[in-house]
């Protein structure tokens, strides 16, 4: 983790100091509270594991994280022996988590990556496992990253906090691309809110929403999360923007049910397409 801004833990772990407001906050109160501040507003880290539990609409969903991806579906995507030979540190809190299940009754792959944590084959492998399960079942894959990882994925902009190679992040590149090519939705999601562009030549998908408090995000009607929706399908087949642009702000609190309302447009729209 980064000194700068890992937040500030009691010795026992039972509170945390929120570096917004810098009130103490009770543990508890915080996950209950889905990491946001109650006393400021502030978006601390949500736990890439806990996120999944949250944005899924059962409560069971299928974990992707190589050590505990089901064995048969690691020999189907030919991924078993690649997951064999990587480290798979048993962290309390993973740098990166993927799970299999529903929002909103539609089957989505999700993918969470932790922020500040340096990218490495552990995030390289849980990836690749997702981007296959999702062209594997015909599922799309959302991605929930912050800004600082989109930076370190795109190759022209490397940092030395990057331990992914440049032959592996355009392997991902590729295989993300694939899902483009069987014209399956791929959304981004940023947990950084102040974004307006970014640069990279990662792939972002057809729709990129950031995490934000903001009054917009708040007051937004759903006509234009729609009509972004619908855009983004008129341009799959165009070639890669290199300037990604957000297309809508959400709080953290409403990000299942606008989740749920994109898987929803994409399905209907590649029902009526098919
Ligand atoms: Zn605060």
């Amino acid at each position: 983790m980064h000194p700068a801004t890992e937040h500030i833990e009691s010795p026992d772990g039972l509170w945390h100091k929120c570096e917004g407001c810098d009130e103490l906050v009770f543990r508890q109160t915080l996950e209950r509270n889905l990491y946001i501040c109650p006393s400021c507003g502030n978006y601390l880290p949500f736990p890439a594991e806990q996120r999944l539990s949250h944005i899924f609409s059962t409560g069971s969903w299928i974990d992707l994280f190589p050590t505990s991806a089901p064995p048969s579906l690691l020999e189907s995507l030919n991924l078993a022996d690649l997951v064999v030979q990587t480290d798979c540190p048993n962290l309390p809190d993973r740098i990166i988590a993927a799970g299999e299940g529903e929002i909103s009754g539609c089957s989505t792959i999700l993918t969470v990556i932790h922020p500040l944590a340096p990218l490495q084959r552990l995030h390289f492998v849980t990836l690749l496992i997702a981007i296959r399960t999702a062209l594997l079942k015909e599922f799309p894959l959302i991605c929930i990253y912050s800004n600082d990882v989109v930076l370190k994925l795109n190759a022209t902009d490397r940092t030395p906090a990057s331990e992914m190679s440049f032959a592996e992040i355009t392997y991902l590149s590729t295989e993300m691309g694939k899902l483009s090519e069987a014209r399956l939705p791929q959304i981004t999601v940023l947990t950084d809110a102040n974004v307006g562009a970014l640069s990279t030549r990662f792939p972002t998908g057809d729709i990129i929403l950031a995490e934000g408090a903001s009054a917009t995000a708040l007051t937004a009607t759903e006509q234009p999360l729609v009509d972004a929706a619908q855009t983004a399908i008129e341009s799959t087949l165009e070639a890669p923007n290199t300037d990604a642009f957000i297309d809508r702000y959400t709080p953290r609190e409403a990000l299942p049910e606008t989740l749920g309302k994109l898987l929803d447009f994409f399905a209907k729209a590649r029902g009526t397409s098919t």
